[in-house]
């Protein structure tokens, strides 16, 4: 069987590029240990079956490797995949349609899943329990269901927001992994593979650098190591040194903990609450962001490193905030600590 391999979310050349990068086997993807051993066993029994692998549910912050794993689990199982995302999937026509096309053993990736309409929703219940669903076909008095059976199939779902997904959804799921954070040892290992893939040598100590300023996040550090590999080329450098890398990284703003502008923002206006917790909706505004990319994107890492804590009143700094900023503490005012 040819594998076909179908990817709608991709356009931007960014995001081409990416693509190139991409680890396609277990060999490639670093991390993540807990979950590529337990998948492994997972595919390696349903593989023995002839069964179609249960369905899995990825969790976690945007560009942690949540795609890649479900790519990486069709190449294993030597599946089809189709790969798309929940704010595609309009109407339940539209989902139907989807399903209706799959054939047997195939993998349906579903990204931010976590945004289904209730009614598209709906039809996932059956799909995923009972390999079937009900269409209702006209309207009106003269409406009428058919049923429809479908292949068994694999969903893989993924959300940067498991608190936002249902719990028939969630219970519907086989599996379900949490990604972590990486290390900068493991992301220095993402950015040498990657740079012997773009045919550019670089020093372990540059690798390392980029690692610890990518929030621990491989899509940060790819992204990181094509501008840095862009400043080593203008300097007609052929490998990316040291020095060079540091010097690319300051001019991009991103200082050595790893924090962007936009970290450095959100913890400077909680340090100027001076103690006091601060809502979600007035960091948005303040920040110019919405609440979803705020929560999804910018707090996990600080609050997994310990710069930001949720508390029932809102976000606060936490003490190593003050002491990384080179602020001090909160005294009169601030009684929270
Ligand atoms: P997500 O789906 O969680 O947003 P992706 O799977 O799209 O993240 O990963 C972003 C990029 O980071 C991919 O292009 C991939 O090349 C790289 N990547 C992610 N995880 C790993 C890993 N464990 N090992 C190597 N590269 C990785």
């Amino acid at each position: 069987m040819e594998r076909i391999v179908e990817i709608e979310t991709f356009s931007a050349d960014e995001e081409q590029s990416e693509l190139s990068l991409r680890p396609d086997a277990w060999s490639e993807y670093i991390g993540q240990e807990r979950i590529k051993k337990n998948l492994g066993v997972f595919i390696e029994a349903s593989k023995k079956r002839e069964e179609a692998l249960d369905h899995v549910l990825f969790f976690g912050p945007p560009g942690l490797g949540k795609t890649t794993l479900a790519l990486i689990i069709a190449n294993e199982m030597n599946a089809n995949i189709k790969v798309t995302a929940a704010p595609m999937i309009e109407k339940s026509g539209d989902l139907a349609a989807i399903l209706t096309n799959l054939e047997e053993g195939d993998i349906l990736f579903i990204d931010e899943i976590h945004r289904l309409s209730p009614a598209v929703e709906e039809i996932l219940y059956s799909s995923m329990e009972d390999f079937r669903i009900d269409i209702i076909i006209g309207s009106g008095p003269a409406a009428q269901t058919v049923k429809i059976d479908l292949p068994r199939f694999t969903l893989i779902g993924a959300t940067t927001r498991a608190g936002m997904l249902s719990n028939p959804l969630r219970d519907r799921f086989g599996m379900s992994f949490r990604m972590q954070f990486y290390s900068s040892e493991e992301l220095a290992k993402i950015i040498v593979q990657a740079s012997n893939k773009l045919d550019k040598e670089i020093v372990h100590q540059a690798s390392i650098e980029i690692a610890k300023r990518s929030r621990g996040t491989p899509r940060i550090a790819l992204r990181l190591l094509r501008r840095v590999r862009d400043f080593a080329d203008v300097a007609n450098e052929a490998d990316i040194k040291h020095s060079r890398t540091q010097y690319a990284l300051d001019e991009l703003g991103i200082n050595s903990h790893g924090f962007d502008e936009m970290d450095l923002k959100l913890l400077n206006l909680l340090v100027s609450a001076k103690g006091r917790a601060m809502g979600l909706s007035t960091i948005a505004a303040a920040l110019s962001e919405d609440e979803g990319t705020v929560e999804d994107v910018l707090e996990p890492y600080l609050i997994a490193n310990g710069y930001l804590e949720r508390t029932a009143k809102g976000r606060k700094a936490t003490r190593a905030t003050y002491e990384i900023l080179n602020i001090s503490l909160p005294s009169e005012e601030g009684t929270l600590f």
